[in-house]
């Protein structure tokens, strides 16, 4: 697929015997870290079992978005869109880092209260996001004043490629001074009195004082190989891309019918909130109390069945250290896109978006979603795993925050200040009463 990650890290390396701080996962989170912890000089490794890339960070929508975020993530937000910017202008490859903005347009004034709201909420961010008349949100799509309700704008959003973004941070991440090894899994963690000793790859061990878990919607199965439990599953979600087409807007639009991203090639990244499918798995049962009111108010249109994952990749519980673990079996998730979901979408971007009439899909793709209760990621420590930080659960908008929770990581992992009150991350806060 043209979404296909690239990332040349140069002649093959053998394993380090150690390192400082080993990273698990080769995604936005793993790579932003890694890039972080080379900057500050601090020796590390990346392990990807895959490609860098390869799951959830190449197969998004590419948008960099604060406007509608949980106000829990905001502070962090922002510092993640400093450093999408910072990164823009260090790295020699345009990875599609555009500030065109981020619009959301109203069906109905249901869709438009929900929208003033969030405003409400995130006032005290003072964010440049602001509400758009009928006609302003009419007009920024190019359709009369009567098409929507309203809508809202954040002028100061982001979007980028993703496919060409994060292998771009990877070599920015080598070029400081980090080892990454790409299809490299990591099947457990060694342990002495507790704590992190080192980790144990597919191809070897490397020593190390630290370790942070960012391996998407891997971090589940890796903690509970080691017997602990953690909140997090996954959906299926799907998007296409379609050939060049007219100009929509600047920057990223959504609907509650599709919303498109424009792309550097010339056509539009196209998806749907809301339009994930659920797979019961044996977690989906561990968890299903944590779950059930996001499962009630967030999935309605979550179809629920049970899928080929339930004894598949993510589904498997046990393994040990010298064993072929599911992560070397499943290099990259690579879940077929519902084809039926993606013709409902492209029907209605169609409707909404002029632009594309005519324009045919030329690819589309499916991902496996890493989703929390309460779809605020979990990073910290983990209890009874000392120097372990885990990063993950980013819960379908993860893309844009990447660089942030990689920078908390970072700076949670080495004892430094962190940029943002890490509280509202901790990865024990569903156990509490
Ligand atoms: C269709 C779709 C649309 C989306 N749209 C957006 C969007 O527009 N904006 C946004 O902000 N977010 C979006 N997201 C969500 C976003 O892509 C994710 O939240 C984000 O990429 C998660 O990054 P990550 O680094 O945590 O995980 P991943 O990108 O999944 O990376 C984890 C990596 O860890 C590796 N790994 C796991 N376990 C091991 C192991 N034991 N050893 C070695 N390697 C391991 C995996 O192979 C994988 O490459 C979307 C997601 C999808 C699927």
């Amino acid at each position: 697929m043209s979404n296909t990650p690239e990332f040349q890290p140069g002649p093959d390396r053998p394993l380090p015997e150690a390192a400082e701080i080993v990273v698990i996962g080769g995604g936005v989170v793993g790579v932003t870290a890694a890039l972080t912890l080379a900057e500050w000089g601090v020796p590390v490794a990346l392990c990807e079992k895959g490609r860098i890339a390869g799951e959830q960070s190449s197969r998004n929508w590419g948008w960099i978005r604060i406007q509608g975020r949980d106000p829990r993530e905001i502070p962090l937000m922002l510092e993640s869109q400093a450093l999408w910017r910072r990164f823009g202008e260090r790295s020699p490859d345009d990875f599609g880092l555009r500030q065109g903005g981020i619009a959301y347009l109203a069906e109905d004034e249901e869709e438009l209260a929900e929208r003033e709201d969030w405003l409400a909420s995130a006032r005290p961010f003072q964010l440049s996001s602001r509400m758009l008349s009928a006609a302003e949100a009419g007009e920024l799509i190019g359709r009369d004043a009567g098409r929507f309700a309203g809508g809202m704008l954040t002028p100061t959003d982001l979007h980028a490629e993703p496919a060409l973004a994060v292998p771009a941070l990877a070599r920015l991440a080598s070029e400081a001074g980090a080892a990454i090894f790409e299809r490299t899994a990591v099947r457990t963690l060694e342990l002495a009195g507790g704590r992190v000793a080192g980790v144990v790859t597919e191809h070897g061990a490397i020593a190390c004082r630290s370790v942070i878990l960012a391996g998407g919607a891997w971090c589940r199965p890796f903690l509970e190989n080691m017997g602990r439990s953690l909140p997090q599953l996954a959906v299926r979600s799907q998007a296409l891309r379609t050939a060049p087409a007219p100009a929509i807007a600047p920057g990223p639009v959504g609907t509650r019918s599709a919303s498109v991203r424009p792309r550097l090639d010339g056509g539009y990244t196209v998806g749907r909130v809301h339009a994930a499918r659920f797979d019961l798995i044996p977690a989906a049962f561990a968890h299903f109390r944590k779950f059930l009111p996001l499962y009630r108010d967030r999935w309605r249109f979550v179809r629920l069945r049970f899928g080929p994952e339930f004894f598949g990749a993510l589904g498997r519980r046990r393994w040990r250290a010298d064993q072929f673990s599911p992560m070397e079996q499943a290099r990259a998730l690579d879940p077929p896109p519902d084809m039926r979901v993606l013709d409902g979408i492209l029907t209605g971007a169609r409707s909404v978006y002029p632009q594309l009439q005519g324009v045919p899909a030329v690819e589309s793709w499916g991902g496996m979603i890493d989703v929390t209760p309460d779809e605020v990621p979990l990073v910290g420590p983990v209890a009874g795993l000392e120097g372990l930080t885990l990063a993950g659960g980013l819960s379908g908008h993860g893309f844009g925050l990447g660089p942030g929770i990689g920078l908390l990581a970072a700076q949670l992992a080495t004892g430094r200040d962190p940029a943002a009150d890490p509280a509202p991350f901790a990865t024990d806060r569903f156990d509490r009463p």
